[in-house]
């Protein structure tokens, strides 16, 4: 139970204003949704910088709320977790994305994990239970955590590190330039892989400073031989900006939009042709 400024509630209050019923019904909508399998996974093309061929998907979860169409995943995300939500919805995104891998074995997978989800002790063997159910291969997937809980506790953060290591999936540093993360980060916690987020990106459209400030965190970036991912690319200008940077995949609407796995099926199957 939790208290407001007008006495304790429990259940059902009268006064219980708007907001906080529709936030109350949207965490009930998202639990069902969870339990009933109704959260989807969409796929967004990652491409090699120079022949710009499809190596890699990020996996990217979708709900579409009965009666209300498709809920942003920044809505619904930070719902689950503040509700004890996330691991369930984590694992079922991670179950369905592994499953879809075993028709592209050739591609790399990427998929967000949470800080209440990377935080739990049970998570790398959670991970590892999906990659045996799966066959999905640990060397092919790439978990992408932003440095909130680095930050917030460096000590753990590092032995959550360890273990998922140990099975062999790779770390990517996600969202870089849209928070507090430095580059000192890749060393201390040993990222095997950079995203820069789509703010940095958009930012390349206004001018040098920009350009200069992109080039120097991917130079120590690469020179510590962690490659670079860029994603949010929209235009042709910002792809040829990231190439001369030295940024190693790009990912954004200019090379395709999260997609249904068909999408994803005919693009290889283009590719493979070609
Ligand atoms: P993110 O990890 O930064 O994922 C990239 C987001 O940028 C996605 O938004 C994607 O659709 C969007 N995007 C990609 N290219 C472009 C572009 O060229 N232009 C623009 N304007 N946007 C682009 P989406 O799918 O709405 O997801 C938002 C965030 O929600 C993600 O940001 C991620 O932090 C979170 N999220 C999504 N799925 C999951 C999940 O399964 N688990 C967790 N923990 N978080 C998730
Ligand atoms: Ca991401
Ligand atoms: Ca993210
Ligand atoms: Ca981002």
């Amino acid at each position: 139970s939790k208290e407001n400024g007008r006495g304790r509630w429990t259940s059902y209050d009268p006064r219980m204003d708007d907001e906080r019923e529709e936030r109350n019904r949207l965490e009930l909508d998202l639990r069902a949704a969870i339990d009933n399998d109704e959260i989807t996974v969409v796929y967004q093309p990652v491409v090699d910088v120079r022949d710009r061929e499809l190596v890699s998907v990020e996996a990217l979860a979708r709900w579409n709320r009965a009666g209300h169409g498709l809920v942003p995943p920044d809505v619904f995300i930070p719902v689950a977790e503040a509700s004890g939500m996330i691991d369930a919805l984590g694992i079922s995104v991670l179950r369905q994305a592994c499953a879809q891998m075993r028709a592209w074995p050739e591609l790399g997978l990427s998929v967000n994990v949470s800080p209440g989800q990377f935080r739990d002790p049970a998570f790398a063997s959670r991970v590892a239970a999906v990659l045996a159910d799966t066959g999905m291969n640990p060397h092919h997937l790439v978990l992408e955590m932003t440095e909130t809980y680095f930050v917030r506790s460096p000590e753990r953060a590092i032995q959550a590190l360890e273990r998922l290591r140990k099975i062999g999936v790779q770390i990517a540093l996600d969202d870089f330039g849209a928070g507090f993360s430095s580059v000192g980060y890749l060393r201390k916690f040993g990222f095997d892989r950079m995203k820069i987020d789509r703010s940095m990106v958009s930012a390349l459209d206004g001018g040098q400073n920009a350009v200069e400030t992109l080039q120097a965190t991917v130079a120590l970036a690469r020179s510590m031989g962690i490659p670079v991912t860029a994603e949010g690319v929209e235009t042709e200008e910002q792809a040829v900006a990231l190439r001369l940077a030295g940024c190693d995949e790009l990912q954004g609407y200019l090379f395709g939009k999260p997609s249904a796995p068909e999408a994803i099926e005919d693009r290889r199957r283009r590719s493979a042709g070609r």
